[in-house]
């Protein structure tokens, strides 16, 4: 097996704060606040009204001609309130749920461990049903609205568990004991509803022994190769995914399915079993707890709409702390812990608040603080990083240095375009490709004078589209684009 990486992009390693391999089970919340649109999709409207009685598993939204799956109570218990709530800037309908007695978790209909039997509308009927359609930056491909491409459209089905961020959920636990099983169940249920699509799993190099058992117990297959990768960031993000593992071009600001590709991680290919195989709607997550503000760092098994107060009641130690979704560098920050959790969380992140400045500290090499500059010292295999918010020091002029452009993922250069957005000159920034920023904020990380690259670019692309212009066409080559008018709202290319 061949390695596969990219140019560019950097190893995040020993930031203090792993999540441990341990999973726990998240306590039941006395109520659950289930948000009407959870990452992929548009908002449903609710089917229940206050005051009703519903079930574990029960479908409480559902609208096939949305794009987008049902939502489910993740309790047994009486609706007590619908409303509005801000929610990730959005005002979203939220159904709060007070847990009563529990009777039992609704299975699927027709769901089996004999899905091999199933025609694939059907296994396609219990991916939507499920919720598990959902999952994922574009959804899985099913004869309902769950994509903006159909199953037998996709050429090429991507699973990765490259763990290349800063934190990342184990891979040891997500695929422990029978779960290993469930993932390669996982994946033929999904080789069936997409038959013309040649599948590629790209998997951290460096956890050999599960690489090696994935490999014997797909030797059989056909149509489906493994790719080692180093697990350098961003190599998780479609974007990077596709070059590394396809050699195909990106159409950035767009979506991989765009041109038939559908990228999953192990999380969602886990889920597809369990809706096809066991009938289990899409209820919980298993979110992993990482950051140094966290008294212990482990994986947490936690039913969807359970408030982020509850779950992290005396999880957090003593002391002011920033909690952030996903990941370190680009994930949402959580500030009102009164909301719920939903489908698309998977990490947790909390780090120490902290204003201190230290005199020099840009010109230090950083033993425990993550130096932003490179030194022998960020060699050093001994030393944990404790990530904080310190921003240690104010952006100051840049000078030179060129790292933000030798670690960019996507071969641009972010400090030519950063003095393009200064100078106002727009044409330049779309000729030094602007668009192809996927907005990972690597140089922002890396840069020794604190310059804010990765939100600068952001803040620019914001503007060009205000004032009109079409980042479709800013993105070379042109590319067949798949059905996504309805989806995107863009025109087709020709
Ligand atoms: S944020 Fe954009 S410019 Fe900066 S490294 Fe990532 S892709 Fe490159
Ligand atoms: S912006 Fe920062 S990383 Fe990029 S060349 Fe200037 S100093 Fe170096």
């Amino acid at each position: 097996m061949k390695v596969k990486t990219f140019s560019g992009g950097y190893k995040l390693k020993r930031f203090q704060g792993q999540p441990q391999d341990k999973i726990i089970e998240c306590d039941l919340p006395s109520e659950v606040s289930i948000p009407m649109s959870q990452g992929f999709g548009s908002e449903l409207l609710p089917s229940v009204k206050v005051g009703d009685k519903v079930s574990r598993g029960q479908i409480i939204a559902c609208d096939d001609n949305k794009t987008s799956s049902p939502i489910h109570s993740s309790v047994s218990g009486i609706v007590t309130a619908i409303e509005k709530k801000n929610y990730f800037k959005r005002e979203l309908t939220m159904v709060t749920i007070k847990t009563g007695a529990d009777d039992g978790c609704l299975k699927l209909e027709g769901a089996t461990v004999r899905w091999d039997k199933l025609p694939n509308k059907k296994i396609e009927e219990l991916l939507y049903k499920s919720g598990v359609s959902s999952l994922d930056r574009e959804g899985i491909p099913t004869s309902f609205k769950t994509s903006i491409i159909g199953p037998e459209a996709v050429e090429d089905l991507i699973i990765h568990g490259v763990g290349s961020e800063a934190y990342n959920t184990s891979l040891d636990i997500l695929l422990a004991g029978r779960n290993l099983y469930n993932f390669i169940e996982g994946i033929k249920i999904l080789m069936k509803i997409m038959p013309k699509a040649k599948v590629h799993l790209a998997f951290n190099k460096e956890k050999k022994k599960i690489l090696e058992r994935i490999k014997k117990l797909t030797t059989k297959f056909t149509n489906f190769s493994i790719y080692p990768v180093v697990p350098k960031y961003p190599q998780g993000y479609d974007e990077v995914l596709v070059p590394t593992l396809l050699g195909k071009r990106f159409p950035y600001g767009y979506s991989a399915a765009n041109i038939g590709i559908v990228v999953l991680n192990i999380q969602a290919v886990l889920k597809v079993f369990e809706a096809v195989g066991q009938g289990k709607p899409l209820i919980e997550r298993i979110v992993s707890l990482c950051g140094p503000s966290f008294k212990e760092n482990i994986h947490i098994k936690v039913r969807v709409g359970t408030s982020l107060e509850h779950l992290l009641k005396d999880r957090l130690k003593d002391g002011p702390c920033r909690i952030i979704l996903n990941s370190l560098f680009t994930g949402a920050n959580l500030n009102n812990l009164s909301l719920p959790v939903n489908r698309t969380y998977s990490q947790i992140i909390a780090i120490p608040e902290s204003s201190q400045r230290h005199f020099l500290a840009f010109a230090r090499a950083g033993m425990h603080t993550d130096s932003f500059s490179r030194t022998f010292l960020s060699a050093a295999t001994t030393t944990k990083k404790i990530p904080n918010t310190n921003m240690r020091g104010d952006e100051r002029p840049c000078i030179q240095c060129g790292y933000c452009s030798e670690v960019c993922p996507v071969a641009i250069m972010p400090t030519l375009i950063d003095r393009y957005i200064k100078l106002g000159i727009n044409e330049n920034l779309l000729r030094y490709g602007i668009f192809n920023c996927i907005e990972c904020n690597l140089c922002t990380y890396v840069c020794p004078s604190k310059v804010l690259l990765g939100q600068h670019l952001k803040a620019a692309k914001i503007k060009l589209i205000e004032i009109g212009c079409d980042q479709s066409l800013c993105i070379v080559p042109r590319f067949d684009f798949k059905e996504f008018d309805e989806y995107k709202g863009v025109k087709k290319l020709r």
